[in-house]
C-alpha cells in the first residue's frame, strides 16, 4: 500500500546493553551523526534500558530523537514488584514503549492478553506503543505464519478503538531472524507486513493506510536500503546493529526519501 501517509520510522533496540555512561557517550555521537545527515523526514528512536532513560531524555532534549522504553506494566501503579508503569515513564519524558518483544514473550511470559491492556494504557498515557509480532522458525515451516500474525495482531489490539489503531507502530519481527544474522528474504518481509496491514484494514481501511509497520530481524547498514524500500515496510526495529552509533546512523540514512 502506498506509503505517502506514513513517515519512515527507524528504532534502535539496545536490549539489556549500555550503562548510563555508555548511553551518554552514544547519545552525543548519534546526535552529531543525525544532525549531519539532515534526514528530518525520518523519525528516529532509541529503545533504552530503564536505567538509562533519563540520561537519554536529557541528552536528546533539543533534538527530534525519540526515547522509548522496552516494556511497561498495564496498571498505572500497584503491587507489581519489579515492574514499571506508564506514568513513571512519562514523568521522565519518555516518548514511547516497546510492547511484546519476542524476548519478553519467550523469556518473561508476556501474553497477548496482557498486551491487549498495555497498548491502550500506553496510548492513554501519551506514549507511542511499538507492538512486536512475529512467528518462530517452526511456525513458518509449518505454514502457520499468517495464523500466528492474525492472533497476535488481533489480540494485541483487541481493546483499542479503531480510531486509535493508526497511533500504534507495529514491528513485524520473525523470531528466527532476531539476533541470528539471518534476515528475512525481501518477499517474506513484504508479504508478512502487507498481511499485517490487511489485518488492520479488516477493522479500518483508513487506519491501514496510516499505520506504520516496521521490519525487524538482523537489519544492518548493508541490507537496510533494500528492506526499507519495500512498499509496505515503513521502517525498521534494529537490535544488535543499533549498539554502534555509526552503523545505526547509516541505517537511518538508508531510508527512502
Ligand atoms: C530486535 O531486538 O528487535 C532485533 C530485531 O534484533 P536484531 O536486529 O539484533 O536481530
Amino acid at each position: 500500500m502506498s506509503s505517502e501517509l506514513r513517515a519512515p520510522f527507524v528504532a534502535g533496540n539496545w536490549k539489556m546493553n549500555k550503562t548510563r555512561a555508555e548511553a551518554r557517550g552514544y547519545a552525543g555521537d548519534l546526535l552529531a551523526r543525525l544532525a549531519a545527515l539532515g534526514r528530518d523526514d525520518v523519525e528516529v528512536a532509541i529503545c533504552a534500558p530503564f536505567t538509562t532513560l533519563d540520561e537519554m531524555v536529557s541528552a536528546s532534549r533539543s533534538s527530534r530523537l525519540m526515547i522509548v522504553a522496552q516494556n511497561m506494566h498495564e496498571a498505572d501503579h500497584g503491587a507489581f514488584t519489579g515492574e514499571v508503569a506508564a506514568p513513571m515513564l512519562t514523568e521522565l519524558g519518555v516518548d514511547g514503549v516497546v510492547l511484546g518483544h519476542s524476548e519478553r514473550r519467550q523469556y518473561f511470559g508476556e501474553t497477548d492478553r496482557a498486551l491487549a491492556l498495555k497498548v491502550p494504557a500506553a496510548l492513554a498515557a501519551g506514549l507511542l506503543p511499538i507492538l512486536c509480532v512475529g512467528e518462530t522458525e517452526d511456525e513458518r515451516a509449518a505454514g502457520d505464519t499468517d495464523r500466528k500474525l492474525r492472533q497476535q495482531v488481533k489480540e494485541g489490539l483487541d481493546k483499542l478503538e479503531s480510531e486509535r489503531l493508526a497511533d500504534v507502530v507495529i514491528a513485524y519481527e520473525p523470531i528466527w531472524a532476531i539476533g541470528t544474522g539471518q534476515t528475512a528474504a525481501l518477499e517474506q518481509a513484504q508479504e508478512a507486513i502487507a498481511f499485517v496491514r490487511a489485518l488492520i484494514a479488516d477493522r479500518s481501511r483508513d487506519a491501514a493506510a496510516r499505520v506504520r509497520v516496521l521490519y525487524g530481524g538482523s537489519v544492518k547498514a548493508s541490507n537496510a536500503a533494500e528492506l526499507l524500500a519495500l512498499p509496505d515496510v515503513d521502517g525498521a526495529l534494529v537490535g544488535g546493529a543499533s549498539l554502534d552509533a555509526e552503523e545505526f546512523a547509516a541505517i537511518v540514512a538508508a531510508a527512502p526519501r
